[in-house]
């Protein structure tokens, strides 16, 4: 029956709901600041969100957003190929290339439609793209739609991309390599030094979704290719509006100037409704506010390693490496379930992620820090977990 493939998420379901847990979809009811907010009845900090640089809530883009609302109405009614490219739109993109150093940008709507759109578009039937294995869903689902030959390395490893590039003999030089910045689940950065050489000595285009490293890594904020030095190997740079510039949208920037051609022939990019104006203004104020304020960077780092250090000093199984991204890795569902509602109850909203949106088999109680959190929240933060652990809930199952 068509609905029988519903079966297992319908029978989770059904299990949260008796256990009295609302992990997924759980409703915010007031957003208090940047950190706090009052979610499913509780006042909590909030830790699972991906507000790096803590400017969803900033006084100047809240303000930026509203003057535009006031001036361009609420909504463009068109798509960015239409009626729907506002002098806003341009303005950003103008800016974003800025911010980049290049001379090319695409505005989107969503972060999903700016990966899942390059992704799809870029290669088609005859060509390869090589991706890692780990890759985000807006990734796979662009491969998958591409009609080009998918090959996945293994997770950020150089050595495995060098190995499949080899095997392609004269066609490594016209594939397209797929990497990201800051893997969003784990928190890990890629080794895009070494996935650069790759693309040196053998060929082919990089694209790098920057999402989660955009205003996190780097010397200006522009992400991990900026941080490994290699952004000249970088041939399309991908991300998102809705993690360090706090709103909502995507873009991808590019040197090359064909990308004004292929614009036209992003399918995700034509037939749908462009960001409403005062989206982008908030976008664009939050990019003034991210090159202006590079002490945020500086406090979000401190803010990851002070949680990744009180987390790992309470024994728990988190990454190799800091990252303002923090995961404590799980392998005991029900377990999970039981951490997640308890840090809930102790006042702390964190990701629960189940796979296949987690890289392995295991479970995630995924927690992300912003600049915005202050010590005493992140204190606050380490100190559930110590609760939890004291009250069991890491053992036996859950050794580190
Ligand atoms: N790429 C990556 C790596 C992501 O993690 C995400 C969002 N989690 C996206 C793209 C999509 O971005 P958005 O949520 O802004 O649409």
């Amino acid at each position: 029956m068509l609905f029988d493939k519903f079966q297992t998420m319908a029978d989770f379901q059904a299990e949260l709901a008796g256990r009295g847990v609302v992990p997924f979809g759980a409703v915010t009811e007031q957003i208090l600041s940047a950190t706090e907010g009052v979610v499913e009845g509780r006042k909590v900090i909030l830790a699972g969100t991906n507000n790096y640089m803590g400017l969803s809530f900033d006084p100047r883009c809240i303000a930026a957003s509203q003057a535009a609302a006031a001036k361009w109405g609420t909504g463009t009614t068109g798509s960015r190929l239409a009626n729907g490219s506002f002098a806003e739109h341009q303005a950003l993109e103008q800016e974003i290339a800025g911010f980049y150093g290049v001379g090319h940008a695409i505005v989107f709507s969503t972060g999903y439609a700016a990966t899942m759109g390059m992704c799809s578009t870029l290669a088609g039937a005859g060509d390869v793209i090589l991706l890692d294995a780990d890759s985000h869903a807006s990734i796979y689902a662009g491969v998958k739609l591409s009609e080009a030959e998918v090959i996945r390395y293994k997770h950020n490893d150089p050595d495995d991309l060098a190995k499949r590039m080899r095997r392609l003999g004269d066609r490594a030089s016209q594939a397209l390599i797929i990497a990201e910045g800051i893997y969003s689940m784990l928190g890990d950065v890629a080794p895009l030094k070494e996935i650069a050489a790759v693309k040196r000595e053998y060929g082919g285009y990089l694209l790098v979704d920057e999402a989660h490293s955009m205003g996190v890594l780097g010397d200006t904020g522009r992400g991990a290719a900026q941080a490994a030095g290699v952004e000249a190997d970088v041939d399309f740079t991908v991300g998102t509006f809705s993690k360090s510039l706090g709103s909502i949208g995507g873009y991808c920037v590019s040197r090359h100037a064909e990308l004004e051609a292929i614009r036209f022939c992003i399918k995700a990019y034509i037939f749908t409704a462009s960001s409403s104006p005062s989206i982008i203004a908030s976008t664009r104020e939050a990019l003034r506010i991210i090159v202006s304020e590079p002490e945020r960077r500086q406090r979000v780092w401190d803010n990851a390693n002070r949680l990744y250090q009180g987390l790992k000093a309470l024994g728990l199984p988190v990454g190799p490496t800091a990252s303002p991204v923090v995961a404590v890795e799980m392998v005991d569902r029900s377990r999970t379930i039981d951490c997640w509602k308890a840090l809930m109850e102790a006042g702390v909203y964190v990701n629960l992620v189940i796979p296949p949106a987690s890289p392995s088999t295991n479970f995630l109680l995924r927690n992300s820090v912003s600049a915005a959190h202050s010590s005493e929240q992140i204190d606050t933060i380490i100190n559930a977990y110590a609760g939890l652990k004291a009250a069991g809930l890491f053992e036996p199952a859950q050794a580190a």
